[in-house]
């Protein structure tokens, strides 16, 4: 087999051209033709009620962050098993983070242990949708309009993806998409944050217009703009809005074509799901294609996989390790065990997945899986 990249971004066809009319309609700094047309594609296709194009979703979830208006000894509950930023923003403001854990069939945060840490200092909960698989959005909602807490959906991973029919990025009072070239649509580096609550909108605005009201002014509603509010510069340059673009434009597509290859990989792998799981998508959620894993039944098992792969040149990889026990975190971590992010953080193994991957390339690698667990493990 030739060599089998994790990842490898996929041009749609229109990126250079949309990329030139914005040069030629000559801005091309921030909210520029590029970025409005992201912006009223992505409300009108999920009723987003305000998106607003970011740098990438960690600047999304700083504004995010900024936005909760956080004191010291404000608590954040956010899930153990998830990428940095989802929590570092509100570290950045000042927050303790209750670290929550995952659940027993799905590196989804469990819901059903949210509720326990809720106290008077408690101000937001925030989700992950790991792989696109929504978490149980009916119990998050109930639970934070009964403690009267803001709703972040880290939804870095799950555009396009819906619960029980409504799209995620939709229930929290602010959502974060990534559009990193690992995600399913890409802009190198980018992302949004997605405004569903009138209350905020104004002050996102200005958050990410560096503290300034030039939005308002913008729009003719302000007659001179200044400084107003903290903020900083969160909008990306509307080149980057033109790559997005073109992907946006050819989002069923690429979702289409990347769900396929994750189908291949869930019929090829069938015979040997009693030696390692394969995912589960959860009776509520769709599937977007994000990403396709495997949960080995331990860590030495799961790293001698990734060489037995290694040595096909197949390169797939390991994902997030607990946040609570990470190097920063562990000495302020006074919780309890969470003993499902650490086994998805020992055992969970990533297999390539991009535009691109052939459908031989998946027969490969599921048969290079398959000669591991008939050799050396059945
Ligand atoms: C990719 C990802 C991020 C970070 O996205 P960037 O756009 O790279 O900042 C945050 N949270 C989750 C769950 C992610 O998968």
């Amino acid at each position: 087999m030739t060599p089998i990249p994790f990842n490898k971004p996929y041009f749609s066809g229109k990126e250079l051209q949309y990329i030139e009319a914005s040069i030629r309609s000559s801005k091309i700094s921030g909210d520029g033709l590029f970025t409005h047309k992201c912006h009223r594609f992505f409300e009108e296709t999920y009723g987003f009620r305000k998106a607003l194009l970011t740098t990438s979703c960690t600047d999304a979830l700083e504004m995010a962050a900024i936005l909760c208006d956080l004191k010291p000894g404000d608590e954040v509950i956010a899930p153990s098993y998830t990428f940095v930023s989802t929590v570092n923003p509100f570290v950045l403001r000042g927050a303790t983070i209750r670290f929550v854990d995952s659940l027993p069939d799905h590196p989804n945060m469990d819901v059903a242990q949210v509720e326990p840490l809720i106290n008077g200092r408690t101000k937001a909960v925030i989700c992950v949708h790991y792989s696109g698989m929504a978490c149980d959005m009916d119990r998050l909602t109930a639970l934070c309009q009964e403690h009267q807490l803001i709703l972040i959906e880290d939804a870095a991973q799950a555009i396009g993806s819906s619960y029980k029919g409504k799209p995620l990025g939709t229930f929290g009072h602010l959502a974060a998409f990534s559009f990193h070239e690992t995600k399913t649509i890409i802009s190198g580096e980018g992302g949004m944050l997605v405004v569903n609550d009138e209350r905020y909108v104004k002050r996102a605005e200005i958050i990410r217009e560096k503290g300034t009201n030039r939005t308002a002014f913008f729009r003719g509603e302000v007659d001179k703009y200044g400084w107003v509010d903290i903020g900083s510069s969160f909008l990306p340059s509307d080149m980057i809005a033109a790559y997005l673009y073109a992907q946006a434009e050819n989002i069923e597509d690429i979702q289409q074509r990347r769900r396929s290859i994750w189908q291949a990989y869930h019929k090829g792998l069938q015979p040997y799901s009693k030696l390692v799981k394969l995912p589960l998508i959860p009776e509520h959620a769709t599937n977007n294609g994000q990403s396709y894993y495997l949960v080995c039944r331990n860590l030495e098992e799961r790293n001698a996989l990734i060489d037995h792969l290694k040595k096909q040149e197949v390169n797939a990889v390991f994902h997030y390790l607990s946040l609570h026990k990470s190097p920063y975190f562990t000495g302020k971590y006074h919780g309890p065990e969470l003993p499902y992010s650490d086994l998805y953080s020992d055992r969970l193994l990533r297999l390539p997945l991009y535009y691109e991957l052939s459908p031989d390339s998946v027969a490969g690698i599921c048969q290079t899986i398959g000669q591991f667990y008939d050799k050396s493990h059945s």
